[in-house]
């Protein structure tokens, strides 16, 4: 039988399509509803509109436009249609666009009306045959064409190995790779996570997330439909419009700046968060300390998942009891939980040797939601799998005797300081525990002596005042000389890329000439 994401989506709908399925705002600030017979309609005008193209097999639809509901039926009419949806940051530019168009040759893109003149240009140049405009406010050509077509579509058939999506990497470690994922990856995993949280009748998830990334695209998109869910749609995301959803919601999912964010707004109160069910982060470590205030503040326990483009998700904090993990239920701050059900997760040195349980590794994983590879990168995809077939994520981390995982940093950012490993997490951890620190990053830089020393940058507290030299001194009274950075600067923000993530390769270029 056809293993189509969309088709399993589809079941999943209510049983009565004019309930409310998407709830979001017009760019003009008018309320916007969507039922999901509209879903289901608009999403087949676009899949016939795409069918009658007649786009060879595997054909990919490149889209960079603004985030909209319309946005988002174009990735399920993409699915029904059995093509390769993969989705562009808005926020790349032409140099960027070129890459990706270059790299990926869609047969479809799909762009803002404002960029059609130099999106199409790229386009045309590369070989596309179809450029279509959308823009947030329902206009452009890609809706105007869909209005010809019919509103009925049978999904294609389509099995659990063939393509869904090609989504790019979120580029902080170096150049984005195009991630091939499958219908069985994607399906699979929406299924393991629509149990391992819970999700339950009358859930309604608030969706603030930007959608050409796995947390907002699949995670959360995912998520609600396959519960058949409706969604608060927030076009941006705007603390005090969430705090306003709450009473009418029950599912939140963030990057921890999300959720920093939020803790600035007074309104953020308990009695606020008190019709909400579920609080998730991923996407970027959470910080302890915005978990413990979270807890004081809405009595919520945010529950931290790891995972990547790569591989959607990998480990999650436990929503209720784990079985497999003698009935463990706590969500422990600083850890990513438990590997998912039917994922596999281990912890290697750097000869591939599996390691005791608490050293600290390289984190390799397996199961049904590990993509296909990187899309025209043969060599890249067979380096980054083992032998014995697991995926080494990149990440460095533990498994404790409990059975949760801790993230420590990725490889790329591991320092090794005269022979000896440090492990940035770490430091950071002690760094963000000082009076007056907002937050931290340490990075490694070239050293005559050492091969490499650490440097720390620091984010002061709103009125804080902070010294560098205080801080490394403090340091040297709690940890081990070699973990020490050689230098400390405070400054008001890390460099972050839209995912909230901490781009340490722009502060190791930008302190790579300290000790040289
Ligand atoms: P690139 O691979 O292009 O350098 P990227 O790895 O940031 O970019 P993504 O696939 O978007 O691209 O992000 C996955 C990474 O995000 C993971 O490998 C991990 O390092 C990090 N990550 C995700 N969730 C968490 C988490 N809860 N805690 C710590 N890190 C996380
Ligand atoms: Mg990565």
């Amino acid at each position: 039988s056809s293993q189509n994401l969309f088709a399993a989506l589809r079941a999943a709908f209510p049983a009565d399509l004019d309930e409310i399925a998407v709830e979001a705002v017009s760019p003009q600030g008018e309320p916007l509803l969507y039922t999901w017979r509209d879903l289901d309609r608009a999403s087949a005008r676009i899949a016939n509109l795409l069918a009658s193209l007649k786009l060879p097999g595997g054909s990919r639809i490149a889209v960079q436009v603004e985030k909209s509901v319309e946005a988002m039926i174009l990735y399920l009419a993409t699915l029904r249609a059995g093509y390769v949806f993969l989705p562009l940051n808005t926020a790349y530019q032409s140099a960027e666009i070129e890459y990706f168009i270059g790299n990926a040759e869609p047969a479809v893109v799909v762009c803002t009306p404002a960029n059609f003149g130099w999106v199409s240009k790229i386009a045309f140049t590369a070989g596309t045959q179809h450029v279509f405009t959308l823009g947030d406010d329902r206009t452009g050509s890609l809706l105007e064409r869909a209005t010809h077509h019919g509103d009925v579509h049978q999904p294609v058939a389509r099995t659990a190995d063939d393509l869904a999506a090609i989504l790019y990497t979120s580029g902080t470690t170096g150049r984005s790779k195009g991630a091939m994922l499958t219908h069985g990856n994607l399906l699979s995993n929406a299924e393991m996570l629509k149990d391992y949280w819970g999700w339950q009748k009358g859930d309604v998830l608030i969706h603030a997330l930007p959608i050409f990334h796995v947390h907002g695209l699949f995670v959360a998109i995912h998520g609600a439909l396959i519960n058949g869910s409706k969604m608060i749609w927030m076009a941006r995301f705007d603390p005090k419009a969430v705090l306003a959803a709450m009473p009418r919601a029950t599912v939140f999912m963030g990057v921890p700046t999300l959720y920093v964010r939020l803790l600035a707004e007074p309104g953020l109160t308990r009695a606020a968060a008190s019709h909400m069910r579920l609080f998730i982060a991923g996407s970027a470590p959470l910080l302890i300390e915005t978990f413990k205030e979270w807890q004081e503040r809405t009595g919520h326990t945010i529950l931290e998942r790891y995972g990547m483009s790569e591989t959607i998700m990998l480990t999650s904090n436990p929503y209720r009891a784990d079985a497999r993990h003698g009935g463990q239920d706590e969500r422990r701050g600083g850890t990513v939980g438990f590997p998912l059900p039917g994922v596999g997760l281990r912890v290697v040195d750097d000869a591939g040797k599996a390691l005791p349980v608490g050293d600290i590794g390289n984190i390799q994983v397996k199961g049904p939601n590990v993509f296909k590879g990187y899309w025209r990168m043969p060599e890249k995809t067979q380096e980054e799998f083992s032998a014995d077939g697991w995926f080494k994520t990149g990440d460095v981390g533990k498994v404790d005797e409990r059975g949760y995982v801790s993230i420590v940093g990725r490889s790329k950012d591991l320092i090794i300081s005269g022979g000896y490993n440090v492990y940035p997490a770490e430091i950071e951890g002690y760094i963000n525990e000082m009076p007056g620190v907002a937050e931290s990053a340490l990075v490694g830089v070239p050293h005559p002596d050492f091969g490499e020393v650490g440097v720390a940058v620091v984010i002061a507290k709103p009125g804080a005042q902070l010294d560098g030299d205080a801080i490394i001194a403090t340091l040297k009274g709690q940890l081990a000389n070699f973990k020490i950075p050689k230098r400390c600067f405070v400054t008001t923000e890390l460099p972050r890329n839209t995912m909230g993530k901490v781009q340490k390769n722009l502060l190791r270029e930008q302190h790579k000439g300290l000790f040289a």
